[in-house]
């Protein structure tokens, strides 16, 4: 099993490709800490590794509160002794060209999207500094590198993730983490539900337009970036350090 006993915590983990991510971390034998706002949906994703045999926990709260994460972090910590692989996946979408956009709004995506990156990692990384091992895992996305109508807040918030995992590599480095980011293309989840019901007349229409500027034909699953973050969280990606790595069907580059 490729992640045999190591502990993992995914935030945003109640849904979509964070819940996939943690089903698929289980079964490779991960202990996995389930982070999420929505009790509810956490405690799912909890009872789905469970009924399956795997190992999991739910730690709520909201990645925009440092209390909460500080909190989460210390959590984790006195249950298992440590916390090999941070997964910062949970983000939110912004729809809007530049001038449609009120700050609160821009404020919003940036708080949940950027420093929900920058707050767990504040406060695990320096248990990972202190045992010189981890791996941390950002969530960028391909609207990072191309060009989507009326997306600013959330490509702004995705190129910076993307910068910042950059940097954190270079930072952390010397203390043997591993950084990398996972940019996936369109991913069916209820999170592209919502923003297509939101956004089109006729969101089936949307989808076929999507569809068509994947090279691949078709919208990812969940399971097709788990599978890349599993990667990533594996010692197989030993060399990998700062890197992008694309699950977009080819939108990116094709
Ligand atoms: P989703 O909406 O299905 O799941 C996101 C989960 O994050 C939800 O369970 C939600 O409750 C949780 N969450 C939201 N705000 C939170 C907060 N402040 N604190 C804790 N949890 C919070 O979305 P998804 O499609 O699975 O997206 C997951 C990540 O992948 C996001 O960062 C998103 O930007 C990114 N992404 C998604 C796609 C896609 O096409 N679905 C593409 C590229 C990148």
């Amino acid at each position: 099993m490729r992640l045999n006993g190591k502990v993992c915590l995914i935030t945003g983990s109640g849904s979509g490709i964070g819940k996939g991510s943690a089903l698929r971390f289980a079964q490779e034998g991960a202990i996995v800490i389930i982070n999420d706002l929505d009790r509810a949906k956490g405690q799912e994703t909890v009872d789905e590794i469970k009924q399956r045999g795997g190992s999991a926990t739910f730690i709520p709260g909201d990645v925009t509160s440092p209390a909460e994460m500080e909190a989460m972090a210390q959590a984790a910590l006195q249950t298992f002794g440590r916390v090999d692989v941070l997964f910062n996946n949970a983000g939110i979408s912004g729809v809007g060209a530049l001038h449609e956009l009120e700050l609160e709004q821009w404020d919003k995506v940036m708080r949940v999207n950027i420093a929900g990156v920058f707050l767990p990692s504040k406060y695990l990384l320096p248990s990972m500094m202190a045992r010189k091992s981890g791996c941390i895992i950002n969530m960028s996305s391909c609207i990072a590198e191309i060009g989507l109508a009326r997306r600013a807040s959330y490509a702004a918030s995705k190129g910076a993730v993307l910068a910042l995992t950059k940097s954190m590599q270079v930072d952390y480095a010397p203390y043997g983490i591993r950084v990398n980011a996972l940019l996936p293309g369109t991913i069916f989840t209820p999170f592209v539900e919502n923003y297509l019901k939101n956004s089109y007349d006729d969101p089936e229409k949307a989808i076929e337009a999507i569809k068509s500027r994947q090279l691949s034909g078709e919208l990812g699953r969940p399971e097709d970036v788990a599978n890349a973050a599993l990667f990533l969280a594996s010692d197989e990606a030993g060399f990998m350090m700062g890197s992008p790595l694309y699950i977009d069907g080819g939108v990116t580059f094709g």
